[in-house]
């Protein structure tokens, strides 16, 4: 169920490891803000890469909006914010100066041509978890059933490349 008729709750993953990290995630959250209501913004965390590991660190958080598009539209908008921000992709895992992945969609399960939510490796990424469960730490994965806060919890237990809090001025940005 949604809270406001006609809108959906949606959970984005942030991610930028090119150029001036913070400004980028906030010029990402600006974009976002004219096509939905940006109504959580997490910390920023500093993060390892993971994957394809010749790159700079990255900054992540996580945000939660209320949208009036159906998921496969807002999909599509994240990804133009991608594009038009310059994102441009070649290595897989590679350097970018903006992802922006859908997380969770209301409590749903999809699995649509070119659209998967709960997005497929929020369970392994602490890069997401971390900033997600700050944000939403009840907030449950419909797959498993886990919270937040336990995925988190159990991530935490085994080996894994760093996350951190990472301090800023101007965050969370005024959007
Ligand atoms: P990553 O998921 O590791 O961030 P990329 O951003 O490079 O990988 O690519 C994600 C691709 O997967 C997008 O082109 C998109 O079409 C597709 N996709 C499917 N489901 C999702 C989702 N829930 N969030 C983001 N991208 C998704
Ligand atoms: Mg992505």
């Amino acid at each position: 169920m949604t809270e406001a008729s006609g809108t959906a709750q949606a959970w984005v993953g942030l991610g930028s490891n090119v150029g001036d990290k913070k400004a980028n995630l906030t010029e990402a959250l600006r974009r976002v803000q004219s096509f939905a209501e940006v109504i959580a913004i997490s910390s920023l965390y500093k993060t390892d890469p993971v994957g394809y590991l010749d790159q700079d660190w990255f900054l992540n958080a996580a945000a939660g909006v209320r949208t009036v598009l159906e998921p496969q539209a807002f999909l599509q908008a994240l990804l133009e914010v991608e594009q038009s921000m310059g994102r441009v992709r070649n290595i897989r895992n590679g350097p970018r100066t903006i992802d922006l992945d859908l997380l969770l969609w209301e409590g749903r399960v999809l699995d649509e041509p070119g659209l998967t939510v709960p997005h497929p490796r929020l369970p392994e990424r602490r890069f997401v978890l971390g900033p997600l469960r700050e944000i939403a730490p009840e907030l449950r994965d419909p797959g498993s059933g886990e919270t937040m806060d336990a995925l988190a919890t159990a991530l935490a237990l085994v080996p894994g490349p760093a996350v951190e809090r990472w301090t800023a001025e101007n965050w969370p940005p005024a959007l």
